[in-house]
């Protein structure tokens, strides 16, 4: 097959072995920056240009999109869908995934479980909606947050107070969520691949820390999921429209709760963890359902 690689830096781990994966089966894979990309959506034979060169012959398309680039990123994407490339993850897909609010909503309404979250704009009572969130202690998190950055932990409701009024006061996008004191600084990252959870992780934070991203420190190891969470990430990546995603789990009293579904997991981490050929699982799910055209939405989301 010929695959197009979406990635703004082929030295990143992830990318160089969806690479390795796809030549060492025989496959033809280059590598795209989609802010390079320029593209002709004015004709009836969309094309996408890329050094001077016209794109074209390409069976599949895997994306691995930046949170900062999601908007570009996605349109380069969802061109390749309406030259009828198949993409791995749908742009449709990628989009709703990376709008946190609109996630929990999709998620809520399919009953999965999910911390008990608040969100507001210009609250005028902050401490009634700290009440409706069950009160402190809670986590307070800036929308546009990622490895953990903007996550805080109000222990008290004056903190909880002065945390919410602060962001407030720099037009920060926040949402303000129950707590889950038990998980005792875990989380559990399950990938999943074509409807299959592949490989779990267990992501535990350094003392004295409740986040346990591995960018701040935490340390990842190979974990035994319940059915229950299997089944709850399976369902939360089918109802994001996600063929592959890392889906983010903490383990409450009320049972499994995602925090997050994640359209471009990281492989090392989960990788090294696990000892899993991750790279490899992802391009034999595209060797199988990588038909032309093969998507939803053919590129009219
Ligand atoms: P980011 O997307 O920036 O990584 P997360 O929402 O995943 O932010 O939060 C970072 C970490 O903080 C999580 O991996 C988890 O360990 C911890 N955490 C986040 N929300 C909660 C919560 N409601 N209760 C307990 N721990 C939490």
């Amino acid at each position: 097959m010929k695959i197009a690689l979406l990635s703004r830096n082929s030295r990143l781990y992830s990318t160089r072995r969806l690479k390795e994966a796809a030549e060492e089966r025989g496959h033809e894979i280059k590598v795209i920056d989609v802010l390079r990309a320029y593209m002709n959506i004015a004709s009836h034979n969309p094309t996408i240009h890329y050094k001077g060169e016209i794109l074209e012959g390409f069976d599949a398309v895997i994306p691995r999109i930046g949170a900062s680039v999601t908007f570009y990123g996605s349109s380069v994407l969802r061109q390749f869908e309406m030259m009828g490339v198949y993409p791995l993850n749908e742009s449709v897909a990628i989009t709703r995934s990376r709008d946190k609010l609109r996630s929990l909503q999709l998620l809520s309404r399919k009953g999965i479980g999910l911390p008990i979250t608040g969100f507001a704009n210009k609250p005028d009572d902050i401490k009634d909606m700290i009440k409706m969130v069950g009160g402190a202690p809670l986590v307070v998190k800036l929308l546009e947050g990622t490895q953990g950055i903007g996550v805080v932990l109000a222990e008290t409701q004056k903190a909880a107070e002065s945390v919410i009024e602060g962001f407030m006061g720099v037009k920060a996008n926040i949402l303000v969520q129950e707590y889950i004191k038990e998980a005792k600084g875990a989380d559990i990252r399950c990938l999943v691949i074509g409807g299959k959870v592949v490989a779990a992780m267990k992501r535990q934070a350094v003392a004295g820390e409740f986040r346990s991203n591995l960018h701040r420190g935490g340390s990842a190891t190979l974990i035994r999921i319940t059915p229950e969470e299997r089944s709850t990430a399976v369902r939360a990546a089918r109802i994001m429209g996600l063929n592959v995603a890392g889906v983010d789990l903490l383990r409450s009293n009320h049972g499994p709760v995602v925090m997050e579904v994640n359209s471009s997991p990281g492989l090392e981490g989960i990788e090294n963890a696990t000892g899993k050929d991750i790279a490899g699982m992802i391009i034999e799910y595209i060797e199988k359902n990588g038909k032309p055209g093969n998507t939803k939405t053919k590129g009219q989301g």
